[in-house]
């Protein structure tokens, strides 16, 4: 279905439609576009970006965000390829005729080529999300962070071989751990940075019935937007027919997003479109919240080097039940709880800035019941480990302070706020990609 026929409303199109055989067929193809799956929410319609003209997008930290219509969702996946659940998302994702933006880790890509290949022979959008997925971004030398793109891109070119033009420039910061340099330097590189409008949790230890949930009811909230999702999760698995079933049920359309080439220019559109358009209770808000120290513990780096513990390859299905979720947690990568940031609106100062958030607001950390309790054992265990088989530490600690963006035009990147150094530690025999955390709420 064209753009041009997209950008017309679904009433209009019928109305326009009266009496004109060729519409009715063209309506009738976007209806049915997924052929023997007559119950497929299907993608709606394609838009092309240019990165060179919205570097950053996601309201969660940017001012601009994809210029969405009403009931539009774009489906994002990260941390991938992990063979046995992303294999399962594709399957999911080709039953429903729905096209998605992957952002896939390069160690992961190496580990994993065919799986970056099968993204792209499925017709998905792929981007990257760095080389080893540090949580440290926001404060890492500038030049160790251009490795960790440019090595991530590499590698999930080499994954491509003479397909590499397919790998759209397209990039997640690890973690949404922004920082002005990064994002300075992925632009000058042409690379759109993706943060997210809304998550559903589905690295934290919580059902798939609760991804859903989330899921459905932060995107009600929005009424569109990018919704942020893990491939390599075994809940995301279980719970993404029920979020796709819903969504159509709903009324929401997918949109699938490429980049332009000279051969496929962008999707015309207005800069007001990209804008966030805050509600009252966002411009409620005259200041940034105080920022919460935070700490990402990360195990390890990745899975790659314990491929045969992760049992990639014995191409067994999995049953999508929470408790099987459960039971593989020791080798497919389950991240603990982790303080990835929720919705945080945008105030009027950001807005009108047009620059990003320094972090996530305040309500993005709130620590939910028991969580504190939980995550300082979890620390307490790092902390005290050290033998080889242990993976357990922390990786980074990510405090920071509080600013206001109002006045400033070009506000500064995370400042590191005398947090411990990364640690990441050494990734044995055994070992498998965690994300735990040690959330600590800061008093206001
Ligand atoms: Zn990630």
């Amino acid at each position: 279905m064209g753009d041009a026929w997209a950008l017309v409303g679904r009433r209009q199109r019928a109305a326009i439609c009266l009496g004109l055989l060729t519409c009715i067929t063209a309506y009738s193809a976007e209806a049915a576009d997924c052929p023997g799956h007559p119950d497929a929410i299907g993608t709606f319609r394609t838009l092309v970006v240019d990165p060179h003209e919205h570097p950053r997008i996601g309201t969660m930290q940017y001012a601009e965000t994809l210029p969405l219509r009403d009931h539009e969702v774009v489906l994002t996946f990260d941390d991938g390829p992990l063979p046995r659940n992303s294999n399962q998302i594709l399957d999911i994702l080709a039953s429903q005729c729905v096209k998605a933006t992957f952002f896939e880790i390069g160690r992961m890509a190496k580990a994993y080529p065919e799986g970056i290949r099968k993204l792209i022979a499925a017709g998905h959008s792929v981007g990257t999300h760095s080389q080893t997925h540090p949580l440290t971004m926001n404060h890492m030398p500038i030049d160790r962070a251009k490795q960790e793109i440019d090595d991530g891109i590499a590698s999930v070119k080499s994954a491509l071989g003479s397909d590499d033009a397919a790998l759209a420039p397209f990039f997640r910061i690890p973690g949404l751990l922004r920082a002005e340099v990064v994002e300075d330097y992925l632009a000058s590189q042409g690379i759109q940075v993706w943060s997210a409008d809304f998550l559903a949790d589905d690295w934290r230890h919580i059902s798939s019935a609760r991804v859903y949930d989330l899921a459905i009811k932060r995107l009600e909230d929005k009424g569109k937007g990018i919704l942020l999702l893990h491939d390599i999760q075994a809940r995301t698995v279980a719970a993404l027919p029920k979020i796709l079933h819903e969504l159509k049920a709903r009324g929401y359309r997918i949109v699938h997003v490429v980049p332009a080439t000279p051969q496929n220019p962008a999707t015309p559109t207005e800069p007001q479109d990209w804008q966030l358009h805050p509600t009252s209770e966002d411009v409620a808000t005259s200041h940034w919240p105080k920022i919460p120290n935070f700490v990402f513990a990360y195990a390890g780096t990745l899975p790659a080097p314990a491929l045969s513990d992760l049992d990639w390859r014995d191409g067994g299905s999995m049953t999508l039940s929470e408790d099987r979720a459960g039971r593989i947690g020791h080798g497919v990568p389950l991240p603990r709880q982790a303080p990835w940031p929720r919705q945080s609106p945008l105030p009027p100062e950001a807005e009108a800035a047009g620059k990003a958030l320094p972090v996530p607001a305040l309500s993005v950390f709130e620590i939910k019941e028991g969580l504190r309790a939980a995550t300082r054992g979890l620390t307490r265990r790092a902390e005290q480990s050290s033998g080889p088989d242990d993976h357990e530490a922390i990786s980074a600690a990510a405090g920071s302070s509080a600013r206001t963006l109002r006045g400033r035009s070009h506000p500064a990147g995370l400042r590191h706020a005398g947090g411990r150094g990364a640690r990441n530690a050494a990734h044995g025999r055994g070992g498998a990609l965690k994300h735990l955390v040690q959330v600590r709420k800061r008093s206001a």
